[in-house]
């Protein structure tokens, strides 16, 4: 066949797609408007831009279903989208304008809440903020923790296995999941919403889902774990001079108050005056100015002063070692909160001042100063001049080690360095052992460069499980594993 004749079946395929998926959620699920379309074809940096026919938005599990069916019946890609925060051009389509975008936000219901199982059966498109809300209306915890958790959704953290500023007591998302409802890719369901917690009846393949970034399969529901809300929390802000001695500090104080330490997140001074240009109300917990800082959270499940009195003791010990320079625990939850707002506020401020090159990257924890120290001096030969920007969940030895332009540069010209700028740190990372994306996955942004990383074993065993799932490639095409599907490629319309 040549290859017009190739393209006008792709674009009938398409056609009769769109035509379909459209009867199926009827008029109040999609749209073709290119003003709403406007943010969703769109990741936040601007790193990627994309084009769809329609946005649908599915009432309903079997509603994702017909629509995933009807596009693996003609060969169409479908990309599912939830909050958008992923920030690896993950959640948005290719540029073809030949894939349907699927949004999750319509799926918004809390199925139950099961308080005495200590379980919350939630659909795809919950709000992360609701969630937690609805389990502390029950008296429990739900701790995944993120600044975008005003926007982003369930579905999309548990494709990303978030993290968040809690890892350190409770885990990772897969950590906090028991049972999952999938859409597979040729639109049949998955309904494996179990409830528990031993469960030894061969693969775990909830797993295979979270972390998947939509590549495998379409999470609409879910079954997540619940804590005991915390009885009460402390919040301290340290001072420190090197991050070896905030390493030495998280040792200290969880060897005196174990692992109630649920938050350990490290900052550097430029961090907190990038927020003092930028941000209106934020303002410095400490007299002096130190060079780098640590937000410290305690959540206890006993009320009463003995929590305080705990996080004290690490503090004053630590301080008379030498360890660390000031503190400051909070009194009022106004107090806590202003110190958890200087920590979130720094992607935006970091945006105000002008953006950078990012990071987002993990080294095994006592590995965490020597990389610093080795990615700074190789960045500032490369770029001179470059400001560091290092912040993260140092607790669990993820650094976000953005680098911003120097004062003077044109940012155009500094931001063409993208790639050398990666390869340099990313090198480093790997030379510790270290992952090149602890948190936000690889979406399209580092699909093709974890191949340097990755063995060439692990990146086959990953191509195949791609293959095993979705074998005509119609989720999310071109993410995370290099794949490309061409459309008008699939079994023809039903
Ligand atoms: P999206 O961005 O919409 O999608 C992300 C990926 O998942 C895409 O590949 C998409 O196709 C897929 N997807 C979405 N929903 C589904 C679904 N239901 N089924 C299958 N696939 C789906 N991340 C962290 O881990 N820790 C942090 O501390 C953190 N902090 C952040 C702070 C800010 C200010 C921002 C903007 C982002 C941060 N992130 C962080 C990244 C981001 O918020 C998380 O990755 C979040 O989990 C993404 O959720 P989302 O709903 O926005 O997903
Ligand atoms: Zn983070």
């Amino acid at each position: 066949m040549s290859e017009r004749t190739n393209q006008q079946f792709a674009l009938q395929g398409l056609e009769w797609a769109v035509s379909h998926v459209k009867a199926v959620v009827g008029p109040k699920g999609w749209t073709d408007d290119p003003r709403v379309l406007a943010p969703h074809l769109e990741e936040r940096r601007g790193l990627f831009r994309g084009a769809t026919p329609v946005m649908v938005s599915p009432a309903d599990t079997g509603e994702v279903a017909e629509v995933v069916r009807l596009c693996a019946a003609s060969g169409i890609g479908v990309v599912p989208q939830g909050g958008n925060t992923g920030l690896c051009g993950g959640a948005v389509p290719d540029e073809s304008g030949a894939q349907v975008l699927l949004s999750l936000a319509r799926l918004d219901r809390i199925r139950e809440l099961d308080a005495a199982g200590n379980t919350m059966t939630v659909e795809a498109g919950c709000i992360l903020a609701d969630v937690q809300a609805a389990a502390a209306d029950a008296d429990r915890l739900f701790p995944l923790s993120l600044a975008a958790e005003g926007s982003c959704q369930i579905g999309g953290n548990l494709s990303t296995n978030a993290g968040g500023t809690a890892v350190l007591r409770y885990g990772n998302a897969r950590d906090l999941v028991l049972g999952l409802e999938v859409v597979l890719p040729d639109g049949r369901i998955w309904n494996g919403l179990r409830k528990l917690r031993k469960d030894n009846t061969g693969y775990d393949l909830k797993q295979l889902f979270i972390g998947s970034e939509g590549t495998l399969g379409i999470v609409t529901a879910a079954v997540l774990r619940l804590f005991p809300r915390p009885r009460s929390v402390v919040t301290a802000f340290v001072g420190l001079r090197d991050v070896a001695r905030a390493l030495e500090l998280l040792d200290r104080a969880r060897a005196v108050c174990g692992d109630a330490i649920t938050g350990f997140e490290l900052m550097s001074r430029i961090c907190l005056d990038f927020c003092f240009r930028h941000v209106p109300g934020t303002r410095d917990p400490l007299e002096a100015e130190h060079p780098w800082y640590v937000l410290l959270e305690l959540q206890s499940g006993l009320a009463g002063t003995g929590p305080q009195e705990c996080v004290e003791e690490a503090l004053a010990a630590a301080l008379d070692a030498g360890a660390i320079e000031d503190a400051a625990v909070a009194t009022s939850e106004a107090q806590a909160y202003a110190m958890w707002k200087l920590r979130e506020s720094i992607p935006e401020a970091e945006l105000r001042e002008g953006g950078g090159i990012k990071h987002d990257v993990s080294v095994p924890l006592p590995d965490v100063p020597a990389f610093l120290d080795r990615a700074t001096r190789a960045v500032g030969e490369a770029v001179p001049g470059a400001r560091v920007v290092a912040f993260g969940h140092l607790g669990d030895g993820n650094i976000h080690f953005n680098v911003g332009p120097p004062t003077d540069a044109d940012k155009e010209a500094f931001l063409a360095r993208w790639g050398a700028v990666n390869e340099i740190v990313h090198d480093i990372v790997a030379s510790f052992g270290g992952s090149i994306s602890a948190e936000h996955g690889l979406g399209r942004l580092k699909r093709d460069e974890i191949v340097r990383y990755k063995s060439a074993l692990e990146i086959d065993l990953m191509a195949r499980v791609k293959a095993a799932l979705d074998p005509d490639g119609i989720l999310n095409p071109g993410k995370v594993v290099r794949r490309a599907l061409s459309p008008g490629t699939g079994s023809g319309c039903p």
